[in-house]
């Protein structure tokens, strides 16, 4: 078969829903006062929209192949994820076969390394590689999944990060995390109030269903400490992204000092095999928690994942719907996945990039059979009424 070449790679900014989940309105439980690095300023503790969690929006990007077909993906990034492709990286992908991810990855990453290596940058190459991938599975006819060696298992189970986990009980996921909502600067009142949640979940849901706590990088060693040795007797299976990601060193304190059985989690906002590689050597967590769209994209998280098993670890995707599923399908060190409740009340499931993508999969009963991801490509379509702004045109 002649390989078709890339002609033209767009990118593209969207406001509101899909990746960029946090712009959302009043009344959404993604924003109701969660513990975050800002929550030391009384000003910016309420809404993470009032520090600007949703400043940069959504970035689509588009390539598209000499033989017409469109690849696509989305991620966080904006109108700075737009100006590096179109300025910087677009002259690795244009005139390439659609089959060269491994090198355009290694020019994209190699060539930005002197302002790069992680956060937008980052973003941006993630969101070029799964556009990518989308392009290449669509013109081979095959879902991403199977370009990656096929399903090992026969269905994808769920836990649902959201504000109730005791709905996502009665709906079928396996566990429920919840954010945590005060962090060291509201001192033993909010410590009292975090553990006050807990208990209350933990009464409706039973012994059985799992309960965590997404931390968002708002704590420290000694609080997180202090947390963990009193959620264990709630029964809390693993304490999230505890403290900030360059902090290599706590992770691997807080590790050795949460309860025995209890886990330690983290890697959302980290990037790269490089980052990955400090977070399991030093011995900082349990589960890693990449995003896709974040970390480096599909040809670096296969790496991440690699690493991650030869150190006995699981990996379990940030969020990121159909990009993280057929990833997390494929290894076996990844046997259970994240559902973002996206609804503002947690309530029902909703798909996680509305209204952004179309043919979105969602799971039912907290499952999702394999065959549902076997439609061409990342198998979603870019939602034709959303309008897309192009700032950077060529
Ligand atoms: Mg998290």
């Amino acid at each position: 078969m002649s390989m078709p070449t890339i002609k033209q790679v767009r990118a593209f900014t969207l406001r509101g829903g899909g990746a960029d989940y946090h712009d959302q309105g009043g009344g959404h439980w993604i924003d109701d006062h969660i513990a975050t690095p800002m929550s030391k300023y009384p000003a910016y503790r309420q809404s993470r929209q009032s520090f600007g969690i949703n400043v940069l929006g959504t970035l689509v990007v588009e390539v598209e192949a000499s033989d017409g077909t469109v690849g696509f993906a989305v991620t966080t990034g904006g109108e700075l994820g737009c100006w590096i492709i179109e300025k910087h990286l677009a002259r690795f992908v244009e005139g390439a076969l659609v089959t060269d991810i491994e090198r355009i990855w290694d020019q994209m990453y190699q060539s930005t390394l002197y302002y790069g290596r992680k956060g937008i940058v980052l973003n941006t190459i993630s969101g070029v590689d799964l556009a990518l991938w989308d392009l290449l599975a669509k013109v081979r006819g095959e879902p991403v999944h199977a370009l990656l060696g096929g399903p090992v298992r026969d269905e994808l189970q769920f836990y649902a990060t959201g504000a109730r986990p005791d709905l996502a009980r009665e709906m079928g996921f396996i566990g429920g995390k919840l954010p945590l909502h005060h962090g060291p600067a509201e001192g033993e009142e909010g410590m009292r109030r975090n553990l006050e949640l807990l208990a209350t979940m933990r009464e409706r849901v039973g012994d059985d269903f799992w309960l965590m706590y997404d931390c968002w990088m708002s704590l420290d060693v000694d609080y997180a400490t202090r947390l963990a040795a009193r959620a264990a007797e709630y029964g809390l299976k693993w304490i999230e992204e505890a403290l900030p990601p360059d902090d290599y060193w706590g992770y691997a304190e807080l590790r050795r000092k949460v309860p025995r059985g209890m886990l330690v989690t983290t890697g959302e906002h980290e990037a790269t095999r490089w980052g990955f590689r400090m977070l399991l050597e030093m011995g900082c967590c349990d589960i890693i928690q990449p995003d896709v769209g974040w970390c480096g994209g599909l040809t670096e998280l296969l790496k991440i994942s690699s690493l991650a098993d030869a150190h006995g670890k699981m990996v379990v995707p940030h969020g990121s719907s159909v990009y993280s599923y057929h990833f997390v399908v494929t290894r076996h060190n990844s046997p259970f996945a994240e559902f973002l409740m996206m609804a503002p009340g947690a309530d029902e499931v909703v798909p996680m990039f509305h209204p952004q993508l179309l043919d979105e999969p969602v799971p039912v009963n907290g499952r999702m059979k394999a065959s549902v991801l076997d439609s061409p490509g990342f198998g979603v379509r870019l939602n034709p009424d959303c309008a897309l702004h192009r700032p950077f045109a060529r």
